[in-house]
């Protein structure tokens, strides 16, 4: 079914692709066939890895930095990967971050950054992209929620309220784009292994794994290959869905 010709063509932009779920993404899609674009904001060296791995696997890929919260910065990202391929067929938001507190403890600083980074980080993305692909009548635009934008999680207003606007943000242009054929859906993984469960309390992971179905945390390659399923053609018929891939955390 996937194979490295799956993708071949296709011109895929994933942000915050230099490690965790987005390095995990850009692997897959590269391995598919797709050129991929590793946007990376501060591990600069980290996205290189990732591009020499996916070169080695004989894939194509290219670095290109920018901070996702940076409305100019992304209208400037876009304009050179148009200059430079013409197009692009699917556009992974991925780059997020966290500030957890409670909000009695949260600071104005921390709510923003989070917000600016999660939520309006894939406004600007899709912002200055959708003329593209309503010129390509095609198109895959995939946002990375969270189970936490799905129930909550206390602890992480901000976090919760950025996953959350981004499903709202994920139905609305899915609507304004699908009568161009243009496929907008949200992914919320529940906890999977990387940087940023890492650094979570072990007492707070352990209790976690307590309220997950399957019973394990999830690893990367189980989101990555969700991506990559929303990406291709065999979901062509898929827009503005949630797929929570959490082990059943949600259910
Ligand atoms: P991670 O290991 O902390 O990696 C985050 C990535 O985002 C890095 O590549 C980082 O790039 C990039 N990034 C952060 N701020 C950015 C900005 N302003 N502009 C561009 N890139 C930026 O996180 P992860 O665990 O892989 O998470 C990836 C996504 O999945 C996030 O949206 C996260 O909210 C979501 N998610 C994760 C889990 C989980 O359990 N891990 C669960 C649910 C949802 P630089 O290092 O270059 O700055």
């Amino acid at each position: 079914m996937f194979d490295s010709k799956t993708l071949d063509g296709k011109i895929a932009l994933v942000t915050g692709a230099s490690r965790g779920i987005g390095r995990g993404i850009a692997l897959a899609l590269a391995g598919c066939g797709a050129t991929v674009l590793v946007n990376y904001n501060g591990s600069k060296e980290r996205a290189e890895q990732v591009v020499a791995e996916i070169a080695n696997m004989g894939g194509q890929a290219e670095v290109i930095g920018c901070n996702v919260s940076d409305y100019a910065a992304c209208e400037q990202m876009v304009k050179e990967v148009i200059e430079k391929y013409g197009k692009v067929d699917i556009l992974v938001n991925n780059a997020g971050i966290t500030r957890d507190n409670l909000i009695m403890r949260m600071s104005e600083q921390d709510y923003d950054d989070v917000l600016n980074t999660n939520l309006k980080g894939a406004f600007n993305t899709m912002k200055h992209l959708t003329r593209h692909f309503l010129k390509n009548k095609s198109g895959k635009i995939i946002n990375i929620s969270s189970v936490s934008g799905v129930m909550g999680n206390a602890g992480q207003a901000n976090y919760s309220a950025s996953k959350a606007g981004l499903i709202g943000l994920t139905k609305s242009i899915a609507r304004e784009l699908s009568s161009r054929g243009i496929c907008v859906n949200a992914v919320a993984p529940g906890f999977i292994e990387t940087e940023m469960t890492k650094a979570m309390p072990k007492s707070v992971l352990e209790g976690a794994k307590g309220s997950i179905p399957l019973g394990r945390i999830g690893a990367v390659d189980d989101i990555a290959n969700t991506v990559l399923f929303l990406a291709s053609d065999y979901a062509n018929y898929i827009t503005g869905q949630v797929v929570c891939v959490d082990g059943g955390m949600s259910i």
